[in-house]
This record gives structure tokens, C-alpha cells and sequence, in this order.
């Protein structure tokens, strides 16, 4: 009975020294362990069952001599896993969150990318602009109606400084330059006074292109372009030009591309026309290139603007442009695989 119950002790041992296989050792093969004396009960053992006792007590010591094998490859084991400082490497490290880049990161990369493998160059300048840049040497002289058409944000402090309400001021620095010939486009986020809703925000994202050289020609606008738009879009995508008004061009045109929800047949997305206007564009106007110090009789060009986000939304079917600046992860990370 004592040999079965110990049998048992040793089976079910446990500790949570760090070396239990030698706390095992001393409890129970040790010079005063239980296993040690119970041999020692032998020489009290009758003669005749003194076989069959030496028998049982041998299996006991191998057993428990086998339990402490198993306890000290453990211990070893452990030993390898923990270092000196006491770190247990095994444990599971702290994920690292893989961030997305943002919608409008991605379809601005991919503008830029189409319009590098044609030639254009990427310029950029102050968000903080003055009159001059923002306004009057792209053909919007002071009480020019146009300039109601751009709810501007005025710095308090000096009214001569504004938050510029497109990136058209980059293109009239880059013809300051006076190197030609110009061909560039300038991503960057602009500022209008407007109120809040689905479609429209007080800050977005352009870019805007302009290309000035000998003989540049409506047609070079038109192809560069549907280029532009079959390499966003895809292939199957139809364009139109709109006559407009832009007081930086002329003649100026809006451009519209076939809706990509009902493929022209007429939805919600498109107001039933089939059509999704993206971008206004035009050949750049005599008057800017003068005031910009390039001669408007050896020299022609044409410029072209689009937001971001409307390229976006159009992109991946978003309806409210307000979700962009709110940084929801819910939102964000649905872009995680996007390119
Ligand atoms: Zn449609």
C-alpha cells in the first residue's frame, strides 16, 4: 500500500522551483528521500517474501529514477528558453500593427506615376501663398468676378496672405523660373471657405498639370489626357470635352469620362447621363504667360487641374469625401492591399 501511494507521489510531482528535478531528487532518491528509507525497511522483512519485496522496491527506484530523468530534461530545456536576465523567450511577441497607406496617398502616387512615365516632372510650393501667386498673374486681377468663385481663407494678421485655393500658384513659380521647356505637376492640398457636406470641404487635395513648349497644341491636351484616364480607369473609358470658363485658360474645357457604375447607361452615381465630370483644363492663357515672363508668341501650353478626391471617390465608389479626414481605422484599413 505505502509503495502504491508513493508510486503515485512520485507519478503526479510537481513544483514550482526552478529546478524541480533536484527538489525531486532530494525528496525521493536522496540519501534521506522516502524511497531511500523505504529500502532501508528490508532488513525488517521476512526472510521468505525478502525476494519478492527486493523485486518491487527496484521497480519503484527505477521508476522514480526515470521520473527524474524526465524533470531534469525539462529543466534543461527550459534553461535554453529563459536567459540569464530571466526573459522567457517563448512567449509570443507584441504584434506589429501593418499600417495602409491612405486612399487618397494611393490614387495621388498613381496620378503621378502616369504623368512621370510622360515627361512630367513633380514641382511643389507654400501652402500659405500671396496675392500675387494665387491670384493676379493667373489672369484674376483685383474685382475680377472670378475671383467670387473661390471662397479664399485670408490670414488675419495680413490679408496680403491667404491659404491657396488651388495649386495653379505652383505653376505661375515654376514659369517664374523662366526654364523652358515647362512640363510638371503639382499634387498638393488647397484651402476654400466652403461648408461642410458629402461633396465638398474646406481642405482638399489637387494636382494640376502644365505643359509649355514650342507648338504645344489642344490636340497634345486631348491625348495627354485620355492617356491619363485610360491608364486610371481603364481602357473601355470614353471621354468628352465641355466648353468652360477658367480665367487662366482659353479656350478651357471640363472634361467628363464615361460613368464606371452603369458603363454610360445612366445611374444614380451619374445623375442619369452616363457622364462624370473629373477635371477642367485649357490652354494656358496669353495674359499668364506674359505675367509670367514667357513670351505668349513663341510659346503655347496648356494646364489641367483635378481633385484628388474626386478621383478617389470615383475610384473605389465612396460617397461622403468627409470619411477622408476623420481617420476611422474602419475605414482606413480597408486600403491595407490596395496599390
Ligand atoms: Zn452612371
Amino acid at each position: 500500500m505505502q509503495i502504491n501511494k508513493l508510486k503515485e507521489e512520485i507519478n503526479n510531482f510537481s513544483s514550482d522551483d526552478k529546478n524541480p528535478a533536484e527538489v525531486f531528487r532530494i525528496k525521493f532518491l536522496g540519501s534521506h528521500g522516502s524511497v531511500k528509507s523505504l529500502m532501508g525497511e528490508m532488513k525488517n522483512v521476512a526472510p521468505e517474501n525478502k525476494r519478492e519485496m527486493g523485486k518491487v522496491l527496484n521497480e519503484l527506484k527505477l521508476f522514480a529514477e526515470n521520473k527524474w530523468e524526465e524533470l531534469k530534461k525539462t529543466t534543461d530545456d527550459d534553461k535554453q528558453q529563459t536567459t540569464e536576465n530571466g526573459i522567457d523567450l517563448t512567449l509570443p511577441g507584441d504584434a506589429l500593427q501593418i499600417g495602409s497607406r491612405h486612399p487618397i496617398s494611393i490614387v495621388r502616387n498613381k496620378i503621378v506615376s502616369i504623368f512621370q512615365r510622360l515627361g512630367f516632372a513633380v514641382a511643389e510650393g507654400p501652402e500659405i501663398e500671396d496675392d500675387w501667386h494665387n491670384f493676379t498673374a493667373l489672369n484674376l486681377p483685383e474685382n475680377h468676378p472670378a475671383r467670387d468663385m473661390q471662397d479664399t481663407f485670408y490670414v488675419s494678421q495680413n490679408p496680403a496672405w491667404m491659404l491657396r485655393t488651388h495649386t495653379s500658384s505652383v505653376q505661375v513659380r515654376e514659369m517664374e523660373k523662366g526654364k523652358l521647356p515647362i512640363r510638371i505637376i503639382c499634387p498638393g492640398r488647397v484651402y476654400r471657405n466652403e461648408t461642410i457636406s458629402a461633396r465638398a470641404h474646406c481642405f482638399f487635395n489637387q494636382v494640376e498639370g502644365l505643359y509649355i513648349a514650342d507648338n504645344v497644341s489642344f490636340a497634345d491636351l486631348k491625348q495627354t489626357l485620355y492617356f491619363f484616364v485610360q491608364e486610371m480607369f481603364g481602357k473601355e473609358i470614353k471621354v468628352r470635352f465641355r466648353p468652360s470658363y477658367f480665367p487662366f485658360t482659353e479656350p478651357s474645357a471640363e472634361m467628363d469620362i464615361s460613368c464606371l457604375i452603369c458603363g454610360g447607361a445612366g445611374c444614380n452615381v451619374c445623375k442619369h447621363t452616363g457622364w462624370v465630370e473629373i477635371l477642367g483644363c485649357g490652354m494656358v492663357h496669353p495674359n499668364v504667360l506674359e505675367n509670367c515672363g514667357i513670351d505668349s508668341k513663341k510659346y503655347t501650353g496648356f494646364a489641367f487641374g483635378m481633385g484628388i478626391e474626386r478621383i478617389t471617390m470615383l475610384k473605389y465608389q465612396i460617397k461622403d469625401l468627409r470619411i477622408f479626414s476623420e481617420n476611422d481605422l474602419r475605414f482606413l484599413k480597408q486600403f491595407t492591399s490596395a496599390v
